[in-house]
C-alpha cells in the first residue's frame, strides 16, 4: 500500500468526459490498495480566459483580486472530480486551498507555499477517503486568496506530496513524459526516461512548461519521487511509462546537451543613453524587484564615450506594463529614451555535460546564423546557453538546434 499524490493538468480535465477518465485512474489506484490525494488544474483554457478578464478591466489591476478571479477555475474541477469519484463508489471530498489550508506568502500572482496542514487530510486518507485538492491556490497570512504563478498546480501537487510524505507524485498531462524539446514543435523529439532534477529545473525555468520550475525545486529539496505520465494512456503494467525525475547520480549516461527549451513569455526593455555612473544598475533594478518584477537577461554595452551606455533587460510578458510603469517613474536615473518590445522569445540549450565542452556555444551560434536568425541578447550558466531572438523565428530555431545537436529519436 502506498500514499500517492496524482495531479491532472488542464487538458486532462478539459471537460466532464475527461474528468471521468481521470477518475477511472484514481479508482484503479484505490482498488490497488493505495491512499490517494488528487490535485486538479482548471479545465484547459479557463485560466487564460480569467486572466484575460482581469486585463480587460485594467493592465495594472490589484493582484489580490486577480488571485480571487484566476483561482476559481480549480474550484470547479475539484468539485466535479469529487463527484466523479463518488459516482464510482469512492469516498471522496474536495478541499479548497483555504480549507486545508495551503499557506503562502503574500506575493500575489506568484506566491510561494510556506506551510500545508496535513493532519486532517492524513486522518481521512488513512480511513480510505480520497482528497481532491485544487492546485494553484492558497491563502496568505492576511487571509487573502493567493495563486502560485502559471502552471502552479504542479507545485501544489509536489508540495502536498512532500507534506504528506507520499511515496510518489504522479503528474498526469497530455504528453507521456519529458522530451528533448517540446514534441509539439519537433515531432521527432525523444522521450527522456530519466532526467536529473538540475536539468529539469533548468529546462522548466527556460520555458519547458511540462513541469513548473518550483515543483521540481521542491521535489529535489524534499526528496519527492516525481514522475510525468500521460493521462490518456494506460500506464499500469508498463515498466517505463513516463519520465522519472531523479538525482544526477542515478543517471548512467550523461548527455552533452539534453534538451532545447523555448519561451515566448518574454519582453525586453531598453534604456537608451543611460548615464554611465556607479550605482545606476541598482537604481534601475531595485525598484523593479520591489514591484515584484523578475528581471531575467541583462546586457549593458561598454560605454564608448565614458558618459552614456545602453541597457537592455528582459521581463516576463505579463510584467511588461508594470515594469514600464516603474522605469518611467525612475527619478534618480537619467536616460534619453525607453524602448520596449514583446515580439521576442528566448531559446536555450541545456545539458550538464556542456560545462567541460566549449564547442556547444559555437554550434548554437553557427546554427542560428546559418538560418539567418539574429541574436539580440545572450546569457549563459554552467549548464545552459540562452539567446533572445525575434519571436517569429522561435520554432525554426528550436528545430534547427534540435537537429544540430543530434537529439532526434533514432529508429
Ligand atoms: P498540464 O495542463 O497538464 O499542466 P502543460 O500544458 O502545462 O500541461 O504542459 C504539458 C505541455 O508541455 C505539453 O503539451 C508540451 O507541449 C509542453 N512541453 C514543452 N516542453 C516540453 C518537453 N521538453 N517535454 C514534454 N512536453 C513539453
Ligand atoms: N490553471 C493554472 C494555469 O493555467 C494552474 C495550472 O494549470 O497548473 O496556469
Ligand atoms: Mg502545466
Amino acid at each position: 500500500m502506498a500514499l500517492i499524490v496524482a495531479k491532472f493538468g488542464g487538458t486532462s480535465v478539459a471537460d466532464v468526459e475527461r474528468i471521468e477518465r481521470a477518475a477511472e485512474k484514481i479508482v484503479r489506484e484505490v482498488e490497488a490498495g493505495n491512499q490517494v490525494a488528487v490535485v486538479v488544474s482548471a479545465m484547459s483554457g479557463v485560466t487564460n480566459t480569467l486572466v484575460g478578464y482581469c486585463g480587460e478591466i485594467s493592465k495594472l489591476h490589484d493582484l489580490r483580486e486577480y488571485d480571487v478571479v484566476v483561482s476559481s477555475g480549480e474550484q470547479i474541477t475539484s468539485g466535479l472530480m469529487a463527484m466523479a469519484l463518488q459516482k464510482r463508489g469512492i469516498a471522496a471530498r474536495s478541499w479548497l486551498g483555504w480549507q486545508i489550508p495551503f499557506k503562502t506568502n503574500d506575493m500575489h500572482g506568484k506566491a510561494r507555499i510556506t506551510d500545508i496542514q496535513t493532519e486532517e487530510l492524513k486522518k481521512r486518507l488513512g480511513s480510505g477517503e480520497v482528497a481532491v485538492v485544487p492546485g494553484f491556490q492558497g491563502i496568505t497570512e492576511a487571509n487573502r486568496i493567493s495563486t502560485l504563478g502559471r502552471g502552479g498546480s504542479d507545485t501544489s501537487a509536489v508540495a502536498l506530496a512532500a507534506a504528506l510524505e507520499a511515496d510518489r507524485c504522479d503528474i498526469y498531462t497530455d504528453v507521456d513524459g519529458v522530451y528533448t524539446t517540446d514534441p509539439r514543435i519537433v515531432p521527432q523529439a525523444r522521450k527522456i526516461k530519466k532526467i536529473s532534477f538540475e536539468e529539469m529545473i533548468e529546462l522548466a525555468s527556460l520555458g519547458s512548461k511540462v513541469l513548473q520550475t518550483r515543483s521540481v525545486e521542491i521535489a529535489m529539496k524534499q526528496g519527492v519521487k516525481l514522475q510525468v505520465l500521460s493521462s490518456f494512456e494506460d500506464h499500469i503494467g508498463s515498466d517505463m511509462p513516463g519520465t522519472l525525475v531523479v538525482q544526477e547520480s542515478e543517471i548512467m549516461e550523461e548527455e552533452l546537451v539534453s534538451g532545447i527549451a523555448c519561451s515566448r513569455d518574454e519582453a525586453k526593455i531598453t534604456l537608451l543613453r543611460v548615464s554611465d555612473v556607479p550605482g545606476v544598475a541598482s537604481k534601475v533594478f531595485s525598484p523593479l524587484g520591489k514591484a515584484g518584477v523578475n528581471v531575467d537577461m541583462i546586457v549593458q554595452n561598454v560605454s564608448a564615450d565614458g558618459q552614456f551606455t545602453d541597457m537592455t533587460f528582459t521581463v516576463s510578458r505579463a510584467d511588461l506594463p508594470r515594469a514600464l510603469e516603474v522605469v518611467e517613474k525612475l527619478e534618480e536615473v537619467e536616460y534619453e529614451k525607453i524602448l520596449s518590445s514583446d515580439n521576442v522569445s528566448k531559446v536555450s540549450v541545456v545539458g550538464v555535460g556542456m560545462i567541460s565542452h566549449p564547442g556547444v556555444a559555437e554550434k548554437m551560434f553557427t546554427t542560428l546564423a546559418n538560418k539567418g536568425i539574429n541574436i539580440q541578447v545572450i546569457s549563459t550558466s554552467e549548464i545552459k546557453i540562452s539567446v533572445l531572438i525575434e519571436e517569429d523565428y522561435t520554432e525554426l530555431a528550436v528545430r534547427a538546434l534540435h537537429a544540430a545537436y543530434g537529439l532526434e529519436e533514432t529508429a
